[in-house]
């Protein structure tokens, strides 16, 4: 395998003609196929077969995720399923849910298998009260097994946070959070409804850090109502003081037509441009790679010693729904409304609305509302397009050996199809390998659309690409 190198430093102009040019709508491949591809007449006896055959190797990894849906107000750019409710008896409710969800899995899963990686997203986990984290700490490992380095993440909303909620994490063996800050300027918190001090997030990183958790990661949106680049490096810099281990740096994603909340900023007048858009972004990997962090794939950053920075380093990262990961290798399997899980043959997604995912849970069968089984060339190509959007480029010996085709001659459609991206300096094209620059880290997505068999099926309905 390549390991990623950068050999050309992106330049703001040139980059801003190249925005102009590729910003088109397109999918975040935290999986291929990606989630539009899901359908309902799923044929559910081969998924059970999937599932059946997944479980036959008790060292197989798996990683398992938790979706909590509750918020208590919405944020107004808000892309998650989420509940919004104050009500505190909805968490007691769910969690009772997902025990009987456990129970109805673990017929299915081979308990043996040890558990790599566990994550809990929302929504806001943090909604449970302490005692419902402790209650289903218990359920959890009543059923599963963990390896003695597995990575156990939450999300985590300081502005609804305790630190008995993150003492309460760290006894189920939490070791790691991301923490949602969006934008540290006021005036962007209140046009986005999600007034956060900057003490607040200060005192949960204290918290977590005092609490022994190894890993803390921010989160940052750029594209919001009211940010500017000036507004945003501020932001830049006062995330850095708080001396966070990891960062990620997302595009706003504007997609009204998914979430009606985001009408709120349709006249767009509040919206920062393309141009600016762009700006933040490099100005955040300028600011960032001052700072010490490593760029890793489209739009995270760690320090060099962190374990995904290694990863990125060594040829070795992945990517999942929850964004780039180093555990390779485990089937997910989800937990909680709209969670998906994926084996190597099938994608199973539950109900994405509560009232339907209770009703399945209540009546005793799995809560899976659609699914997908994927064909070989479906395999083939999302091993293509998680090397492009793990940075590492396309490397022709290793894709053949592991494809088992010759890639060069099976791909050479779409290896052609890469010829303006090439001509643009978002790819140099050597002999045996695509090399993506700096520039072209920028426009990761674009360059695996190339090789999306799916999307000239389904055009639209994605956020743009930078
Ligand atoms: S707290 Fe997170 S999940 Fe909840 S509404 Fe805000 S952004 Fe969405």
């Amino acid at each position: 395998m390549v390991s990623p190198r950068y050999t050309v430093r992106p330049n703001i102009e040139p980059a801003l003609e190249l925005v102009r040019k590729y910003n088109i709508p397109g999918p975040r491949y935290t999986s291929y196929p990606t989630a539009p591809q899901f359908s309902e007449s799923i044929d559910r006896e081969a998924l059970r077969a999937e599932v059946g055959r997944d479980n036959l190797d008790a060292a197989s990894p798996l990683s398992l995720y938790f979706h909590v849906p509750f918020c208590e107000s919405l944020c107004w750019y808000c892309g998650c399923t989420t509940v919004i409710t104050k009500r505190r008896t909805s968490a007691g409710e769910y969690i009772g849910l997902l025990e009987k969800e456990l129970a109805l899995t673990a017929p299915v899963l081979n308990p043996a298998r040890p558990v790599t990686q566990l994550h809990f997203g929302g929504g806001t986990p943090t909604f449970l009260p302490p005692e419902e984290i402790d209650r289903l700490a218990t359920v959890i490992h009543r059923h599963f097994k963990f390896a003695p380095d597995s990575e156990n993440s939450v999300e985590i909303d300081p502005r609804r946070l305790t630190k008995e909620h993150v003492e309460a994490f760290r006894r189920l063996g939490c070791n790691r959070a991301s923490l949602g800050v969006q934008d540290t300027n006021p005036e962007v918190q209140l046009a986005v409804h999600r007034w956060q001090p900057l003490e607040q997030t200060a005192e949960a990183i204290k918290w977590l850090r005092e609490s022994g958790f190894q890993s803390v990661s921010l989160d940052l949106i750029y594209g919001l109502p009211l940010q500017t680049p000036e507004s945003f490096t501020k932001t830049i810099d006062d995330v850095v003081a708080l001396n966070p281990d990891r960062l990620a740096v997302f595009s706003y994603a504007h997609v009204p037509w998914l979430k009606p909340a985001q009408k709120i900023f349709d006249d767009r007048s509040q919206l920062p441009s393309t141009e600016a858009k762009l700006t933040m972004l490099m100005t955040a990997v300028a600011k960032l790679t001052a700072a010490g962090y490593v760029q890793i794939g489209m739009d995270h950053f760690a320090r060099p010693d962190d374990e995904l920075a290694i990863a990125f380093a060594d040829g070795t990262l992945h990517r999942n729904f929850q964004g780039y990961t180093t555990r390779a290798g485990a089937s997910l399997y989800g937990f909680g409304m709209s969670s998906i899980s994926e084996t190597d043959g099938a994608f199973r997604q539950n109900y994405k609305e509560l009232p339907d995912y209770t009703a399945a849970v209540e009546a005793g069968g799995l809560p899976i509302e659609r699914g997908y089984l994927l064909s070989l060339d479906d395999r083939q190509r999302r091993a293509v397009i998680s090397d492009i959007m793990c940075g590492r480029g396309l490397d022709f010996a290793s894709l053949t050996r592991r494809l088992g085709l010759d890639f060069s001659t099976a791909y050479a459609p779409e290896l052609a199809s890469l010829a303006d991206l090439a001509t643009d300096g978002l790819l140099v094209r050597h002999a045996n390998r695509i090399e993506i620059t700096d520039l072209g880290r920028l426009f990761l997505r674009i360059i695996a659309m190339r090789f999306d068999a799916h999307l000239t099926k389904r055009p639209g309905g994605f956020s743009q690409t930078v």
